[in-house]
């Protein structure tokens, strides 16, 4: 049994001409120990997808109108909040894109990752203290019997993020969100922390979601990709795979946009176009404004998903690299 299961997923946005189908079937699964990176542009449904799984959805806004989401197999759509209390923070957490408007800015960020034990493990006020200091050195901060009394604001943008790891892994879950973690921060610091999440699941154990617009990150973490384009799943496959022989016209034009590290360049690549508003109702296939190799067809069927190998699938009519592809 996988240890999450998110299926068939539909989540749905109030606006003013009523409700709009932003995810759509969203299908995937994460084992034990597992990577899963969920890439996309703005817009494109994954930290959605990320705070529905979470049960964090503004229902005045945003909510789930289908689909499961399963837990260890039990199903998390529909637990009332006492229930998902005891998973969430516990067995399952999340991290933020942003660490400043996640933690609070009165609170000493010891005592900010003290609640989250004390809260689920019913450690005292000095147990607490001693596991938190114990995390933040897991977090590779330095000094931090001393950082453990500073407030948010005294920590810098990578020690902020740090200190967001540490109160998502307090409490050890099996399954840790990441939405965006590295996209507010410098690149050096970036890769630190891409680093310290590799380290941590390899000492702990657990599974990652790891959601992000840069195709690079993920390729450089994940075990499993998958590529969202407005609202679905339009690639996925295990990374070696997908990254080896991509076969979505979007997908190859995100890793053309990628800038080499090695060279300058002028200009740089990048996906013709914009993504159409979630307004407008785009026939066929929702990439076809924007795909060079479009044709017809593209304009009137949405295409289903095809195995390109093993668990690779694609929806495309003309797959790069297959037989079909268009001329
Ligand atoms: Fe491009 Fe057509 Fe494939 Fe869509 S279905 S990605 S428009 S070739």
């Amino acid at each position: 049994m996988p240890l999450l299961d998110v299926s068939e997923l539909e989540i749905s946005v109030h606006s003013t001409g009523g409700d709009i189908a932003v995810v759509k079937g969203v299908s995937f699964q994460v084992n034990k120990s597992g990577t899963i990176g969920i890439v996309g542009e703005s817009g494109c449904g994954k930290s959605l997808t990320s705070l529905a799984i979470m049960g964090l959805l503004d229902g005045s806004q945003a909510r789930t109108t289908g689909g499961t989401v399963r837990f260890e197999g039990t199903e998390l759509l529909g637990l009332t909040m006492r229930e998902r209390r005891k998973i969430m923070g516990n067995q399952m957490s999340m991290i933020f894109q942003e660490p400043m408007t996640s933690l609070n800015p009165v609170y000493r960020v010891g005592d900010q990752i003290a609640e989250a034990l004390r809260q689920h493990r019913s450690l005292t006020r000095k147990a607490a203290r001693e596991r938190a200091i114990e995390l933040l050195r897991m977090v590779r901060i330095p000094r931090p019997d001393e950082r453990i009394d500073c407030f948010p604001h005294q920590l810098s943008g990578g020690q902020r993020q740090r200190v967001m790891v540490a109160i998502a892994i307090a409490c050890e879950p099996k399954l840790l969100i990441a939405d965006e973690p590295t996209t507010a921060l410098d690149v050096t610091v970036q890769k630190e922390i891409l680093g310290l999440l590799r380290d941590l699941q390899e000492q702990t154990g657990m599974a990652v979601v790891l959601i992000s617009h840069d195709l690079g990150v993920v390729a450089e973490t994940c075990d499993f990709v998958a590529i969202m384009y407005r609202g679905k799943i339009v690639e996925t496959g295990r990374a070696e795979d997908v990254f080896s022989s991509v076969a979505h016209p979007y997908t190859r034009g995100l890793l053309n946009s990628i800038p080499p590290v090695d060279r300058d360049v002028e200009v740089l690549n990048e996906i013709p176009g914009r993504v159409p508003s979630i307004e407008q109702n785009v026939p066929g296939c929702s990439f076809h404004s924007r795909c060079t190799i479009a044709a017809g067809i593209c304009r009137e069927i949405d295409p289903e998903f095809s195995t390109v190998s093993g668990k690779h699938e694609v929806r495309c009519h003309f797959a790069l690299g297959s037989n079909n592809r268009a001329e």
